[in-house]
């Protein structure tokens, strides 16, 4: 997606770590226009895949779960990172390593809302390790629904999750691949 390279070209900066920051317009601040635009394509891509749930994880996911969610008219549910007392009893668990935030966490989603009739598409700010996604398809696996896709704004392709993923046969998106970045510069992945 031309648009959310320039972006990224134009608003990102890259933090010690290899963290790209994009607070300007995805993560902390968010530029409602674009991430609908988002939104309209990863459902473009998945048009006729007969979506039946978009699943992210808390925080920063949801957001483009949510646009994925209205254009393609399906509910988008999310992962909970944090116990709270609303939460019910029969939820479905995995355990996540945070890249960003250097620890472990359990994420849980709620049974009712994930069920083995369902046809996912796993929606996320960014794939860079893969934990994240491992969680969400460990959840889906739990549920016994069907992991239709997996879409995201921005792969970090030098992480290498992503191959690693499409090497198993699982269907991946992502708007922009990173293949390398410096201080001065993000060079991207040239996709057909
Ligand atoms: P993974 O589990 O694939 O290693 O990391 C995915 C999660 O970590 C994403 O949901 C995202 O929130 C966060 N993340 C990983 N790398 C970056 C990055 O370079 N920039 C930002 N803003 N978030 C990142």
């Amino acid at each position: 997606m031309k648009a959310l390279e320039e972006k990224i070209l134009k608003e990102g900066t890259v933090l010690p770590g290899n963290v790209l920051k994009v607070g300007s317009f995805l993560n902390q601040q968010m530029d409602s226009d674009f991430i609908m635009e988002i939104g309209n394509e990863i459902a473009r891509l998945y048009a006729g895949e007969d979506i039946t749930r978009v699943l992210t994880v808390e925080s920063s996911g949801i957001a483009l779960a949510v646009a994925a969610g209205i254009a393609l008219h399906v509910p988008s549910v999310f992962a909970k990172k944090h116990k709270s007392a609303n939460m019910p009893k029969e939820v479905y668990t995995a355990s996540v390593y945070s890249y960003t935030h250097r620890e472990t966490y359990e994420i849980a989603v709620a049974k009712e809302y994930i069920g083995r009739e369902d046809r996912v598409l796993i929606v996320d700010d960014f794939l860079a390790n893969g934990n994240a996604v491992h969680g969400l398809m460990r959840i889906l696996e739990e549920a016994g629904a069907a992991l239709v896709g997996c879409a995201f704004a921005i792969e970090k392709g030098f992480q290498g999750a992503g191959d690693a993923l499409r090497a198993q046969g699982i269907r991946v998106d992502s708007l922009a691949i990173v293949d390398a970045m410096t201080d001065e510069s993000v060079i991207f992945r040239a996709q057909g």
